[in-house]
């Protein structure tokens, strides 16, 4: 059995999937949360010897994510997931900025880790999170290959004219600051999938990916390649976001700065996590959202107006970006299930050859599925993404390359 664990290390959680490479199934999952807190959780669910998922729960104490690693390990030993390891080909860590440094997945080691390190200014509150987990991992499996797979690396081809801010180049030069994009292991992995959907090899597609989950980004994915994406040097920039505003005039924060007595930490969090659709109107979850909006209530309506603007210009720009679009592909939790909204930010672009079929679109329920008007020349796809997926198939083609190279 070749299996692959996959680690994604938060600030204050670690979420994990092991899974059977022979088939993709997924043999354990789970999460440990509040790491540090007065009262932390394991949630761990395994496939049992009869194929059943049966989900066991730990309550108590988290106090680092040394402590969160030694249960995950003790949970996969315990269950049938874990037989004592054997069969673990190797691990895959989310890492979110790769900063220029990794333009694909790469075999950690000691410089890889002193890169990620480098970029910790870059992300401070990801990237540490992220280092801790893999410390963590390499030192409980220390002859395991362990990959790091980056949020930023598919966007390393987007052109200079595309990432850099019109500002001094010297604090690119000096400090780093431009675009560099994120959700691209999402991005990639549903232009892969969309691509096999239409029967197609990716590099002879155009497409335009809209990742709409609570955070959300926009890709211009070209032959396969992407060439522009919404998020900038850090995830607050393109979309209207569950928490996030999104794309700002600047000068509103030097505004607030001024006007309100508001420190740059402050206000770095009431972007962050005050504004979009929570900001809008209340709440960051489109369902509710949905159903305030049904019941009559105007900031709801004026939330989803908003975000479906924003959305339709993007799809604007990226259409103009590529030239030609074969097709959108929406993904992600609102991407995937929120019908109205893909219906509200395809409306009016048949000038754009994009034709959404209300019915069609209403009634996929399962994704993969396409949902435009036979008279539409841009196809409309939901497609489900699988973060995790993709990073244990990038981890497992890695470790397959390093072996081949070394036996050839
Ligand atoms: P994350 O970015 O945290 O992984 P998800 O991709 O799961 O988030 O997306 C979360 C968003 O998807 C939330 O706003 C949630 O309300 C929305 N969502 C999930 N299911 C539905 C649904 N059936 N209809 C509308 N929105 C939904």
């Amino acid at each position: 059995m070749m299996r692959i664990l996959v680690l994604n290390s938060g600030s204050s959680s670690i979420k994990y999937k092991l899974f059977d490479m022979t088939d993709r199934s997924i043999l354990a999952s789970g999460l440990v949360e509040r790491i540090g807190e007065a009262t932390g959780s394991l949630a761990h669910q395994a496939r049992d010897a009869r194929g059943k998922m049966t989900e066991t729960r730990k309550a108590g104490r988290v106090p680092d994510h040394r402590a969160g690693m030694q249960q995950i390990v003790e949970a996969l030993s315990a269950s049938r997931a874990g037989e004592d390891g054997t069969g673990l080909a190797g691990i895959g860590h989310r890492v979110v900025h790769g900063g220029e440094d990794f333009t694909e997945p790469t075999l950690i080691d000691e410089k890889v880790l002193a890169v990620i390190r480098k970029n910790v200014p870059l992300a401070p509150l990801h990237n540490p999170a992220n280092l801790i987990g893999i410390e963590v991992a390499l030192e409980a499996a220390p002859h395991l290959p362990q990959v790091a797979v980056f949020d930023t690396a598919f966007h390393q081809s987007i052109p200079p004219r595309a990432f850099h801010y019109a500002i001094p180049h010297e604090l690119y030069t000096r400090h780093r600051v431009r675009r560099y994009g994120f959700h691209g292991t999402s991005h990639e992995y549903v232009a892969g999938r969309a691509a096999a959907f239409l029967k197609r090899a990716p590099e002879s597609l155009n497409l335009i990916t809209l990742h709409l989950g609570n955070g959300a980004s926009v890709a211009a994915v070209e032959q396969g390649r992407c060439v522009d994406t919404s998020m900038g040097m850090t995830p607050l920039e393109g979309l209207i976001m569950g928490t996030r505003c999104g794309d700002i005039d600047p000068a509103v924060h030097f505004y607030l700065l001024r006007e309100t007595g508001l420190s740059p930490d402050e206000l770095d969090s009431l972007f962050n996590k005050e504004s979009g659709l929570k900001g809008i109107c209340g709440t960051n979850d489109m369902r509710e959202v949905l159903e305030k909006a049904d019941a009559g209530d105007d900031r709801a309506r004026l939330a989803i107006d908003m975000y479906c603007y924003r959305v339709k210009k993007y799809i604007g720009a990226y259409t103009a970006v590529l030239g030609r679009v074969d097709a959108l592909v929406f993904t992600a939790g609102i991407g995937e299930r929120a019908a109205p909204i893909r219906e509200i930010c395809c409306q009016g672009l048949p000038g754009l050859g994009i034709v959404l079929d209300p019915e069609k679109n209403r009634a996929g329920s399962r994704p993969p599925f396409e949902v435009q008007a036979t008279a539409s020349a841009v196809k409309i796809l939901v497609i489900p993404t699988d973060e995790e997926l993709q990073i244990a198939e990038q981890t497992l083609e890695l470790i397959q390359r390093r072996k081949e190279n070394r036996d050839g």
